[in-house]
């Protein structure tokens, strides 16, 4: 396994990727717009490519991810795909029947230089019915970046403001699983808030089984609710790379002030986030909050003498590989490499802050930004570690070294019901403490004389 990863020095690149920490923009693009009641994602681009969106995001959540595409073929390519795009708006409306078609561009529409302003412009729109869209070039940025385009483009082309002021918080939640939406969305309901969290994939990605497919689930944030975040009162974004730009859009459209926090995982990102709830709300934290955070202390103090010390290579989205870090340094582990494949957002200055926070010595720690596992790879074999966080993509690294892999983010392609636990909030942080642990004493386990192994640890 990876065999061709060299075992001497770290060779250095400057112009090749292999296996890169990140996917192309419009899975994060489509991801978004699934989170909208009602909405047919629109990929306009040639087929190939939402058919790799929709598988790769099908795999992660082992739901159908619906899109339909712009279809190009070689004329469409040369000429434009102006008229691909108006036939597909008037028959995706007439077979599916959606409220809004939420269209993102692909690297051949937006190499061509595709305008999809103008085109729409062009285009007859039911009446009721809706179209947005943002630009997604996948030869910049990643799945992140697409996530975050898609969000703000519902809050550009959608958000109004009126004269009656809403009272809601506008929440934008970041790219996160349905469970962690649900776990947000329950601790706002907890602070008695009156919210609109956009996206939501919570009842899209995670609904039940029925026994009758539905073209669009019942989950999603309205269309009504999205219209009125020109109203809110205020905006929360979770991670600075995935929910920004949206909250943004919103300040800049509607005058409507927000505030970036930390995604909510580990224990200060989760006290961030409840004290901005009760802050707003003017609430005190709930016992049942008190309680959970309670047992989550409870459960470190518990197992802190198998994770403390224990070298970890922490690799995803920018957003989550933070706040890994964070909780891991909570926990008393020595995060050691530290990387994302998503470029922007001064990832090294978030990390050093946060290592800085634990007066760890950055220059015992390799962190960097719009890196692949290759690289990580190459530092492993140099100084290995006892542990890997991250997603499904890790899994070849550590089987060629042999290393404890806990599968945490985004794609999780080869294992099942991720996407329905949260890892945010205390209740995900005490998840993903007893998943580190289980790792971590199962490699004790397996590795022990027969006479150390024990039944209590
Ligand atoms: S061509 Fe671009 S948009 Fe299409 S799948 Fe590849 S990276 Fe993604």
């Amino acid at each position: 396994m990876l065999d061709a990863t060299p075992r001497g020095e770290v060779a250095e690149r400057s112009a090749l990727t292999i296996n890169p920490c990140k996917t192309c923009q419009p899975v994060g693009a489509l991801y978004a717009a699934l989170g909208v009641h009602g909405t047919m994602p629109h990929s306009h681009g040639s087929q190939g490519c939402v058919s790799f969106h929709r598988m790769f995001l099908t795999r992660h959540f082992k739901e159908p991810a619906m899109a339909s595409t712009s279809a190009f073929t070689e004329g469409a390519s040369v000429f434009g795909g102006g008229a691909n795009l108006k036939t597909a708006v008037r028959n995706i409306f007439d077979l599916y029947d959606p409220e809004i078609i939420a269209v993102h561009t692909t690297c051949l529409s937006e190499t061509i230089g595709d305008d999809l302003h103008s085109f729409l412009s062009d285009i007859e729109i039911p009446e009721g019915k809706r179209v947005i869209y943002c630009s997604t070039p996948s030869y910049q940025g990643s799945h992140i970046t697409g996530f975050s385009s898609m969000a703000a483009g519902f809050v550009e082309h959608m958000a109004q403001k009126s004269d009656v002021p809403s009272g809601r918080l506008a929440v934008i939640p970041g790219f996160v699983n349905p469970g962690d939406m649900r776990k947000i969305k329950s601790y706002l309901e907890e602070f008695r808030i009156n919210y609109t969290l956009l996206p939501d994939t919570s009842g899209v990605l995670d609904a039940p089984m029925t026994g009758e497919f539905e073209m669009f689930p019942k989950g999603g944030t309205r269309a009504a609710d999205v219209v009125r975040l020109g109203d809110a009162h205020f905006t929360l974004a979770l991670g600075q790379w995935a929910s920004e730009a949206a909250a943004n859009a919103l300040q800049r459209k509607h005058g409507v002030q927000y505030a970036t926090l930390p995604l909510p995982i580990g224990v200060r990102a989760t006290d961030e986030f409840i004290s901005a709830l009760s802050g707003y709300s003017k609430h005190p934290v709930p016992a049942s909050i008190e309680e959970e955070r309670g047992q989550l202390i409870d459960c470190m103090l518990d197992a802190h003498q198998y994770l403390d010390k224990r070298r970890v290579a922490i690799a995803g989205d920018p957003d989550h590989v933070l706040r890994l870090t964070e909780f891991c340094l909570e926990l008393g582990m020595s995060p050691v490499y530290v990387g994302t494949g998503t470029p922007g957002g001064h990832f090294e200055e978030r990390v050093a802050e946060v290592l800085a926070r634990f007066d760890v010595d950055p220059e015992t720690v390799w962190f960097k930004s719009e890196t692949d596992y290759f690289e990580i790879h190459q530092r492993i074999i140099q100084e290995p570690v006892d542990l890997l966080l991250g997603p499904s993509l890790f899994k070849q690294v550590a089987r060629a070294e042999d290393i404890p892999l806990v599968r945490v983010g985004f794609p999780i392609l080869d294992r099942y019901v991720h996407p329905y636990l949260p890892l945010v909030g205390y209740e995900g942080a005490m998840r993903l403490l007893r998943d580190m642990a289980d790792a971590l004493m199962d490699r004790l386990d397996r590795d022990c004389d027969d006479k150390d192994l024990e039944f209590v640890m």
